[in-house]
């Protein structure tokens, strides 16, 4: 357990959600073709999985890790069906009409994903806390003003939230007041996970762990998976690879800019200390550019406190330590705690900042979560079923194949610099500049 700032080799450098994680047996590549291979075994893969099975495809899941090794199992279960984009902007690059669509299908992710969840009994701990979004500057709170009467137009329930009053909803000084929007929840990650696993297995669907991906070629009209264990064949194929995606998928790879974001988990704490700094339990987020984001666990006996803590490779020792420094300048009241956890995960973001779903060359992919990937990832591994049983259901997302720039090969050299950058913006709206 690491306390008082100090770093011990006691403290777990696993995500908190793992004890909950089905990671899946080893088992040999199936000899023969399958009907469709589905490379990555997050929330993508799985969705895509779940419905090609059930509608009686034969579907392999072939996995370079364990089980949900990527981001799925490691994220903060916040569940939202935000963009990165605000609808205005999309008014602007879009149009009304297509803006609509793409707005509304992210928000329509949530119920989705309600509804996978209630159809498949899947025990996620999953509650519609409503999230809230606070202001780390005056101007922001503004800016959160501004949004929620576009989000109002549009019919998204949302309320701001005065500093003066702001203890309702957050125990903390930090902010100038925010905004909670009651459309969003929050689920156990590895739970919800080893839930759709299940569901998978129940549909027939098999998964090939520890294979990883290192070529894929077509010929006739069928694919050749180069793998790890040997070669597999497939009629069709669905890449669900994210923020992980390797040098195999390098079309891909080109494609997405892996950026990491750490967590921390507290030791066990008292509910009701807890419930005294978030007393609705919603999910948090600031406005930063370089956000904080945090919760209380499904349990309610912990604080999971994430954040971009560095655009460097550190170690989660180090993440671990800083975070803490981070919690305790929200929650000075928890600056003696210990923390349990700490880890580390990608987030894919993409050059339009928007996620994506389409097929290149035959291949289906869906990529891209720029960090709100629960529902909406969940979403689009069940559109990429649609398109591939020919449902001609579409969805918004589709008509946008996903760009690279020139000279980008999949090393995002650039974050660094980015992030120093955005660093110095969030210091130069505080008007204390402390
Ligand atoms: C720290 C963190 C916090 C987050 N918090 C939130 C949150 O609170 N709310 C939210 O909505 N989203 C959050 N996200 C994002 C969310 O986790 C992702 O959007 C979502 O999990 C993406 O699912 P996926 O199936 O597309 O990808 P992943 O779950 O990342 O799965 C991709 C899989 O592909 C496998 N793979 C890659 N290359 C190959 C290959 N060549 N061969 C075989 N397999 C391969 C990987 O091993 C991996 O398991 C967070 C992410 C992180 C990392």
């Amino acid at each position: 357990m690491l306390i008082d700032g100090g770093t011990s080799s006691a403290i777990s450098q696993s995500p908190y959600w793992w004890d909950a994680r089905d990671r899946g047996q080893d088992q040999p590549l199936p000899s023969g073709a399958v009907d469709v291979a589905v490379i990555g075994s997050g929330y993508t893969g799985l969705c895509a999985a779940l419905r090609l099975a059930r509608a009686g495809v034969q579907v392999l899941v072939v996995e370079a890790g364990e089980l949900g090794e990527g981001g799925s199992t490691r994220n903060g279960g916040m569940v939202s069906g935000t963009l990165k984009v605000s609808h205005p902007q999309l008014v602007k690059t879009y149009g009304k009409e297509r803006a609509d669509r793409i707005f509304f299908e992210a928000q329509n992710s949530v119920l989705f994903l309600e509804k996978l969840i209630s159809e498949n009994a899947i025990d996620c701990g999953y509650r519609r806390y409503g999230m809230y979004f606070a202001a780390y500057a005056p101007k922001h709170y503004d800016d959160l003003a501004r949004e929620a009467e576009q989000l109002d137009a549009l019919g998204v329930e949302t309320r701001m939230v005065a500093k003066a009053d702001q203890r309702r909803e957050l125990n903390s000084d930090l902010y100038f007041g925010g905004r909670v929007t009651t459309f969003a929840g929050g689920l156990h990650p590895a739970r919800y996970h080893a839930g759709l696993v299940r569901a998978c297995r129940e549909a027939g669907v098999r998964f090939v762990t520890r294979c990883r991906v290192e070529a894929m070629k077509k010929e006739a009209g069928q694919f050749t998976l180069t793998t790890a264990k040997g070669t597999v064949r497939a009629g069709r194929v669905v890449v669900a690879t994210n923020a992980y995606t390797d040098g195999g998928l390098s079309w891909f790879k080109r494609r997405v800019i892996p950026i990491g974001s750490y967590i921390i988990a507290t030791e066990e704490l008292d509910p009701g200390r807890l419930r005294a700094l978030i007393p609705g339990e919603r999910m948090i987020q600031d406005t930063k550019r370089n956000l904080y984001y945090y919760r209380l666990s499904p349990d309610g006996r912990r604080m999971i406190f994430g954040g971009r803590t560095s655009f460097r490779p550190i170690s989660v020792l180090e993440s671990a330590r800083r975070l803490r420094l981070s919690m305790a300048e929200v929650f000075p009241s928890l600056a003696d705690v210990g923390v349990t956890h700490s880890w580390t995960g990608n987030v894919a973001f993409t050059f339009d900042s928007l996620p994506h779903l389409g097929s290149h060359e035959g291949v289906h992919y869906a990529l891209g979560c720029c960090g709100q990937g629960v529902a909406l990832m969940s979403h689009f591994g069940n559109c990429l079923a649609g398109d591939i049983l020919g449902t001609g259901e579409e969805s918004a997302f589709a008509f946008n194949p996903i760009k690279t720039v020139p000279g980008y090969t999949g090393n995002p050299w650039f974050i660094p610099v980015i992030g120093e950058y955005y660093r110095f913006l969030d210091w130069l709206d505080r008007p204390s500049r402390s």
